[in-house]
């Protein structure tokens, strides 16, 4: 993509009304515009990042076996009142509206309600089972507070699965099947050695749900956790109870901040009993889904990653979700020949199926360096003189700036992904 044609342009000022640090720098580099507190657009850049998010997510609940789907935003009232869930007493974020033609209906917050009621038309027997189904879905949650950035929206993207099983082993290993994706998808992103699967607190029938959280001075959790032994527990659960459960004392037990990745939940037989959601048993008898809840909040993840992974002049994004490996950065002047020459580049990058954003602006080579700082491309390929005299190109690398000199073969040999080799 050629910069000059990215409508977005960067900030050097700070949004006046923007604290957290994330939107401040996703801001401020073109990737998200800020729409209304705890409401954010994901524009080109930011959106390239959100889709390999994405598209690791996908790949690992795929591996296990999840099928994708998309659920409805705009929700029946009736589904949720079943469950006693509909008051505002009982879930603290709804965002409601009614209808022209009469009756009141919810704005998706999450989908478990009316997932496992639409699944009564698709399960009847035993053989139906196991189902595991998952979405990329826009939440829409009226969050009393918003300061977090796009790690707190008022509308923001989670992936959301739900598995029904027949009983509590084949359900049981499929939880733990999703612990063990979750964490390699953690792992893929960068954030792996930062997040822990924390004993958190549960819901209507385990005293427990597992939480991924993610160490961040940026996050609003707080968790006691033990690197060696593996172990962590929220804060909201801490209890000499809790931790003689989990295996480890007080004392072995380190404070940190942390924000929510994840969340999965076991449901038992419960939620399908409220719902009425049964199969017919091989004996004849109708018994209801062993269930699971499985969340991932995909955009706040990016808002941890830019926490994490940032310094004084912008961005550093890991590899793997990074919205171009490489950034051209042309500094020809008004050498029409060596402008010439970075078009070809640019071009060769292309035609090997590199993804490149080519600075090819007329801009002093400062302000060029430092956008591409803030925009935190793991990659910079500078074009100059010297490339043109000696037949080198500077690489630099965003994250330790250090710096190679490659020919134009090495070049595409670095950038070109091993598949396609
Ligand atoms: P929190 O405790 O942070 O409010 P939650 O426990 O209500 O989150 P879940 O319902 O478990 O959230 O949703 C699954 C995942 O979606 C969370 O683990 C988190 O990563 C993400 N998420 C939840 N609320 C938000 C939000 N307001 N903005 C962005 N991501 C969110
Ligand atoms: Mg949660």
């Amino acid at each position: 993509m050629k910069q000059s044609r990215l409508f977005t342009k960067t900030r050097k000022e700070i949004p006046a009304d923007e604290v957290a640090k994330n939107a401040q720098l996703l801001i401020r580099a073109g990737y998200a515009y800020k729409e209304m507190a705890g409401v954010y657009a994901y524009l080109p850049l930011g959106l390239r990042v959100l889709e390999k998010i994405k598209t690791i997510v996908r790949e690992e609940m795929d591996a296990i076996g999840g099928q994708e789907l998309i659920m409805t935003a705009l929700q029946r009232k009736e589904v949720w009142e079943r469950t006693d869930r509909w008051s505002d007493e009982a879930v603290d974020v709804w965002f409601k509206s009614s209808l022209k033609a009469g009756g009141e209906i919810g704005f998706g917050w999450s989908h478990e309600e009316p997932i496992a009621e639409m699944m009564k038309g698709y399960i009847t027997s035993y053989k139906d089972l196991p189902i595991a189904v998952y979405q990329f879905q826009t939440k829409l949650r009226n969050e009393l507070r918003a300061k977090s950035g796009i790690m707190r929206g008022r509308e923001f993207v989670m992936k959301d699965m739900y598995s029904f099983s027949v009983g509590e082993e084949d359900h049981t290993q499929f939880y733990n099947a999703v612990i063990e994706a979750y964490k390699r998808v953690f792992e893929r992103l960068g954030i792996g050695a930062d997040t822990f699967v924390t004993f958190a607190s549960g819901g209507a029938f385990t005293k427990f749900s597992h939480e991924f959280q993610t160490i961040t001075e940026a996050g609003e959790d707080v968790i006691y956790i033990n690197r060696e032994k593996g172990v962590a527990i929220n804060a909201e659960v801490l209890s000499d109870e809790a931790l003689a459960e989990i295996g480890v004392s007080r004392d072995e037990l380190t404070e940190v901040k942390t924000a929510e990745v994840g969340n999965i939940f076991n449901f038992g037989r419960q939620k399908a009993e409220d719902v009425g959601l049964s199969y017919h048993a091989e004996d004849g008898s109708d018994v209801p889904v062993w269930m699971g809840s499985y969340g991932i909040g995909v955009t706040r993840l990016m808002g941890v990653v830019v926490e994490k992974f940032s310094d004084d002049r912008g961005i550093v994004w890991p590899t793997a979700i990074a919205p171009f490996a490489a950034h051209l950065v042309e500094l020809s002047g008004n050498d029409r020949e060596l402008k010439d020459f970075a078009d070809g580049v640019y071009q060769g990058l292309r035609d090997r199926g590199i993804e490149v954003l080519y600075d090819d602006r007329d801009a002093r080579a400062g302000e060029k360096f430092a956008d591409s700082d803030l925009m935190g491309i793991p990659y910079r390929i500078i074009v100059g003189k010297r490339t043109k005299e000696e037949g080198k190109f500077e690489v630099v690398e965003r994250a330790t700036g250090e710096v190679m000199l490659l020919s134009e073969d090495e070049l595409y040999e670095k950038f070109v992904t091993p598949a396609l080799k």
